[in-house]
């Protein structure tokens, strides 16, 4: 089931790596912020779950329906 990528445009800092590592996904609006594009949800899962972590800002949110994913949660052995 794809999920639903939501950024928080008040915790962006315009770094740019969610449009680095996946450019169908997300794009700099007019101001340097991050907005999602309409293909970021069928990205792969384990890759928005990577792009979320890397958000220097953690201004990327996930949901699977209406339930928040934590992109760290299980993460205690890997990178
Ligand atoms: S990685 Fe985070 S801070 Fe950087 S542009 Fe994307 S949403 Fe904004």
């Amino acid at each position: 089931m794809s999920l639903t990528v939501k950024i928080n445009a008040e915790f962006c800092a315009g770094s740019g790596q969610c449009v680095a590592a996946a450019p169908r996904g997300f794009k700099l609006d007019a101001n340097d912020l991050a907005i999602v594009l309409e293909p970021a949800g069928s990205l792969p899962r384990d890759a928005l779950i990577r792009i979320a972590k890397a958000c220097p800002t953690l201004a990327i949110s996930l949901f699977d329906g209406d339930e928040e994913i934590d992109p760290f949660v299980g993460d205690e052995y890997s990178d």
